[in-house]
């Protein structure tokens, strides 16, 4: 006896359910009336909404990788103004946006004063590593000596340093802000060792190498970390003005201009031109 349409779909919902193809069946209705009026053939139709599934499992995957990494703020390279770094040449950066760096676990160091870019252009280069299907986590130095000394309180350091090693690139931001403790600074070192050449890491800092020292407060241990570290680096050096410092001038300078034009306006408007503002 043949089913009726009605309970085909019924199955076919059942059966699509079970086997994890959500997209497949809230599209597959629509997509065989498409298919239906344009004549495709059944497997023309097979290919359509497989195509929408993985269209959007990919998509999924994107949002659970960017929401995995803990990013403070979305950033984009097209976002950055490179006449304020007239230093860093934007096909460098561009380059590293294609995330070969990473396949060839190579690390990036973003050196310079504070408010000149550097988190910036790591958030910017890890978001789109996420894009590129790179597991990637984004960690302020601090949050992550933290989260190791607890770790290690708790005997579970092995789990977090191979969670860790699971990663295709960790950033390290803001290292030498805050100098770690003595124990801190060794399971910096030991993760940053434990990754070396398994895991691309893009560390942002404010200091000079030579005062590395003064952080890590171990000479030994601070050779060791700039040994690995800058072994296989791309080194980006931000400079000049701190760019918020710049930003707020400028829009201070352009409220005062705006003000001033459009008094003169009003000025002109009401036929004051050079007769002054009584009262300014
Ligand atoms: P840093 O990490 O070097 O202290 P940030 O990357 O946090 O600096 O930059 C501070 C603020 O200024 C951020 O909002 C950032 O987006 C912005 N900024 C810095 N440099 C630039 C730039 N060259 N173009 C556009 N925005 C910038
Ligand atoms: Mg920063």
């Amino acid at each position: 006896m043949k089913t009726s349409p009605v309970v085909n779909t019924m199955l076919l919902k059942h059966h699509l359910k079970a086997l994890r193809l959500p997209t497949v069946s809230a599209e597959c209705e629509k997509v065989a009336k498409q298919c239906a009026s344009a004549g495709d053939d059944h497997l023309t139709y097979l290919l359509r909404v497989c195509e929408l599934e993985l269209i959007e499992r990919e998509r999924k995957a994107g949002v659970r990788r960017l929401k995995a990494a803990r990013f403070p703020t979305a950033k984009t390279v097209a976002e950055f103004d490179f006449t304020a770094q007239p230093t860093i040449s934007p096909g460098r950066v561009l380059e590293l946006l294609k995330g070969e760096y990473i396949s060839r676990k190579e690390n990036i160091l973003l050196i310079g004063t504070a408010g000149t870019g550097k988190t910036h252009l790591a958030t910017a280069l890890g978001i789109e590593a996420c894009g590129q299907g790179k597991r990637v986590r984004f960690a302020r130095v601090t949050e992550l000596v933290t989260q190791l000394l607890e770790a290690r309180e708790e005997r579970q350091l092995t789990r977090t340093r191979s969670q860790l090693a699971k990663l295709d690139l960790l950033i390290l931001d803001e290292l030498g802000y805050v100098p770690a403790s003595k124990v801190g600074a060794e399971l910096l070192f030991d993760v940053i060792s434990t990754l070396y050449e398994r895991t691309s890491l893009i560390v942002t800092t404010n200091l000079p190498f030579e005062q590395w020292t003064e952080v890590l407060d171990n000479e030994r241990l601070t050779g060791a970390t700039l040994d690995r570290l800058t072994h296989r680096c791309h080194i980006i050096e931000t400079g000049g003005e701190s760019y918020r410092l710049r930003d707020a001038r400028r829009r201070r300078a352009g409220s005062v201009s705006l003000k001033a034009t459009s008094a003169a306006t009003l000025d002109s408007e009401q036929g004051n031109e050079g007769k002054g503002h009584p009262g300014v």
